[in-house]
């Protein structure tokens, strides 16, 4: 039966664990029964610039990448990826990376606003507590023009990233936030991506978290699905092999209880959908 992981971190990525191997994800794959495995190691494109992250040797993924292939041919459909971030902050940087390898499949995403630092690193407890939730507002809206900014940046792009990427800090600080106040700017977005083809990514990380809900939110994806929205990927976003496949059975069920079934994945170069 038909799983699939399609957002996957190894070694090569500066965050992902030393046990994280093209092998011993393909390893995990094959044992929590995923037939489609997509490794997405991260490129951020300001790492030389602002020496924001450290260098990603992507020669490197490449050879354990194929190798792996080889390996698990008729086992599992492996395939080729990378997670771009802010590629509209540095374009040279990402025209560079895809003009060198070619990437069966690419994931598009922010991971920091232009000038400021990961999310993953503010204090939200504190932006809640010494500012006001507006500055949330404020900083998804600038978060939505620049993944526009990438969608236009990237002639190759297949599908976009946890787009409540702020949601899960916000949970984290016991504060929540109404991300479908700024559904005229997601509409903007999905309809650039759904003129073009490119999938709109289901995270599940936040399941497998514990956090209760995928990135982005059921009342999102439902918007997704009213501006005409059809392609989806999901993945665990796992930096280590103990997470590969875990909670996309449930991330399934959420993408059929909007009415969405067509899941993007790509098999030799190719792409593939598979109804769900
Ligand atoms: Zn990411
Ligand atoms: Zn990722």
């Amino acid at each position: 039966m038909f799983k699939c992981d399609y957002h996957t971190h190894t070694r090569f990525s500066f965050d992902g664990a030393r046990d994280s191997t093209p092998d011993s994800l393909c390893e995990a794959a094959i044992a929590q029964g995923v037939t489609d495995l997509a490794i997405t190691d991260h490129f951020e494109c300001n790492w030389r610039a602002e020496a924001a992250y450290p260098p990603y040797d992507s020669d490197g993924a490449y050879k354990e990448i194929m190798a792996a292939k080889e390996k698990y041919k008729g086992k599992l459909n492996l395939t080729y990826g990378i997670e771009i971030g802010q590629a509209n902050q540095y374009p040279e940087e990402a025209k560079k990376l895809l003009a060198a390898h070619d990437y069966e499949f690419v994931i598009g995403s922010i991971h920091n606003l232009r000038g400021a630092l990961d999310f993953h690193y503010w204090d939200f407890k504190k932006v809640f507590d010494d500012m006001s939730p507006a500055y949330i507002g404020y900083c998804f809206e600038r978060y939505i023009d620049e993944l526009c900014e990438v969608i236009d940046t990237l002639d190759k792009i297949d599908t976009v990233a946890h787009l409540t990427y702020l949601h899960r800090y916000c949970a984290l600080s016991d504060n929540d936030y109404d991300f479908m106040k700024h559904s005229d700017k997601m509409e903007k977005l999905f309809k650039k991506i759904i003129c073009r083809d490119i999938a709109l990514e289901i995270n599940v990380s936040t399941l497998w978290k514990g956090f209760g809900f995928p990135m982005p939110h059921k009342d999102i994806l439902a918007l997704y699905r009213e501006c005409g929205g059809r392609l989806i990927t999901i993945g665990t976003d796992s930096h280590s092999p103990e997470h590969i496949g875990e909670c996309v059975e449930e991330g399934f069920n959420i993408i059929r209880s909007i009415g969405l079934h067509d899941i993007l994945v790509v098999r030799n170069g190719e792409k593939h959908i598979e109804k769900i």
